[in-house]
Formats: C-alpha cells, sequence, structure tokens
C-alpha cells in the first residue's frame, strides 16, 4: 500500500491517506518529546520497536474481541489503520500510583491502587491536555454520554488484558494514556501501544522499561525500548 498525502504530524507519528479511503497510515518517528514538547531528542529505532509492540498488542486485544484501528504492519515503520475521527478525549489508566497522579495527590510513586482509576484529558496541545470530568466532556461535546460509556469500558477492559498480558512477560503495567475513535459509528481502539504511551516497569526490579527514562534523563533509553520490545513480542514466561 503507497503512502499518499501526509494528512497529520504530530510529534512521534505521521498519518499518510491512502489509495482507500477508509485506510491510512500511521508512520512511526524517532522523535521524542516530552512535557508538552519543551523537551525534545531522539530515541534510535524507537520508531520500528513502537511500530512492532503496537501491532503485537493490538492483535492480541482484537483476538479478545476489543475493536481498534489496526488493520496490519506494512514494514518496519508503517502501519495499516482504520481511519477513525479521533475523540478528543485521552483516557489514562492507572493500577499504581506514578507520575502526575504522585504530585495531583501527594503520595509516593509506586503505591498500588486497590483498583484501576480512570482519568481524562483534553487533547488540546494549547492548553497543555487539561483534565477534564464529564462534565466538561459533555459541555464540550467531546463525545456522547453513550460514547463515553462505551470508552471507559472498554479503557477498564484494554488495561485488564494488558496487565495480564504484561504480568505473564515480567512486566508490571504502571498506568497508560489511550486514544480512540469514530469508525463508521462505532468506537475503535486507536493511536499505539507502547513504552511512550504506558509505564513498564519489571516485574522484579522496578527498572523503568518506558518513556521516564528520557523525561528524567535516567539514561539507557535505547536498552529499556527494546527489552520492552524483546519482551512484549515473546511468547508467555
Ligand atoms: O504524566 P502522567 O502520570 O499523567 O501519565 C500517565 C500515563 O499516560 C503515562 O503512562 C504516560 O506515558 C501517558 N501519557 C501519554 N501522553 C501524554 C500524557 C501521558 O502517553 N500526553
Amino acid at each position: 500500500m503507497d503512502r499518499g498525502e501526509l494528512l497529520y504530524e504530530g510529534k512521534a507519528k505521521q498519518v499518510y491517506a491512502t489509495p482507500d479511503p477508509d485506510l491510512l497510515i500511521q508512520h512511526f518517528k524517532d522523535d521524542a518529546t516530552a512535557f508538552n514538547a519543551k523537551k525534545r531528542g531522539t530515541i534510535v529505532d524507537k520508531g520500528i520497536l513502537n511500530n512492532r509492540m503496537s501491532e503485537v498488542l493490538f492483535r492480541f486485544l482484537e483476538e479478545e474481541g476489543v475493536p481498534t484501528h489496526f488493520v496490519r504492519r506494512l514494514s518496519e515503520r508503517d502501519m495499516l489503520i482504520r481511519r477513525c475521527e479521533i475523540v478528543k478525549v485521552e483516557v489514562v489508566a492507572r493500577n499504581i500510583i506514578a507520575g502526575s497522579l504522585a504530585k495531583r495527590l501527594g503520595r509516593a510513586e509506586g503505591e498500588p491502587l486497590p483498583e484501576p482509576i480512570l482519568e481524562h484529558f483534553y487533547k488540546d496541545d494549547a492548553l497543555d491536555d487539561p483534565m477534564i470530568n464529564d462534565w466538561h466532556i459533555r459541555f464540550l461535546r467531546l463525545a456522547t454520554p453513550q460514547e463515553l460509556s462505551a470508552i471507559n469500558e472498554t479503557a477498564l477492559r484494554v488495561n485488564a488484558l494488558l496487565r495480564e498480558y504484561l504480568d505473564k512477560r515480567g512486566i508490571v503495567l504502571v498506568d497508560m494514556k489511550l486514544e480512540f475513535g469514530r469508525h463508521h459509528g462505532k468506537i475503535l481502539l486507536a493511536d499505539e501501544i507502547c513504552p511512550d504511551t504506558c509505564r513498564f516497569w519489571d516485574k522484579g526490579t522496578g527498572e523503568k522499561l518506558d518513556k521516564d527514562r528520557f523525561r528524567r534523563d535516567l539514561g539507557g533509553v535505547e536498552d529499556a525500548y527494546q527489552e520492552a520490545a524483546r519482551r512484549i513480542c515473546s511468547a508467555a514466561a
């Protein structure tokens, strides 16, 4: 499938048209940004690894009955996806306190949550993606109440499925950000699932295998992405 017109360029990905109006190509770059692009850098081969990890995880979720935008991986950095209208609500699912939740609640990172927490953020770079609730979502008409219910239900299911999948591969799913899209009236899981969008900690040592190594200048960023990919793409231990 040939890449057509460049339709969108984000911090880590590009999206291209294809000859089929229902399909797009998602291209994964090595560019890394953090803190709403205030920090910029490159993670060597990140695009290749994120494309591969997203493929494996989308396939797994599809097999479990979760509708996603994934069609197939086309090449090292390109993935064929269903065209959808992205819902401007980013959903964060959390299992362990970390990152902005630790700051907001004044709690230590690493404290397990008795049950998952879902949070919603308005996908708007100019506003720095502020946290919002159901009322804001309704007021801004970002999603209908029915769509929001479907999104929340799917987010919790994806979280439970991925937690188990990753646990079998020695990875703790601390938290993750999910995006959804509308496709012919149906809500699909969209975007990517990788160490850019999830916090992955080694089950034994707690070592970070995700983008926090870049955000926090911890070093060993490429090795962490390679290790996450090796485990995610392997059979269960
Ligand atoms: O920073 P925070 O703790 O809110 O991040 C929660 C989760 O969402 C993390 O896994 C992080 O990688 C992801 N995230 C993201 N894109 C953002 C903000 C957070 O993928 N813009």
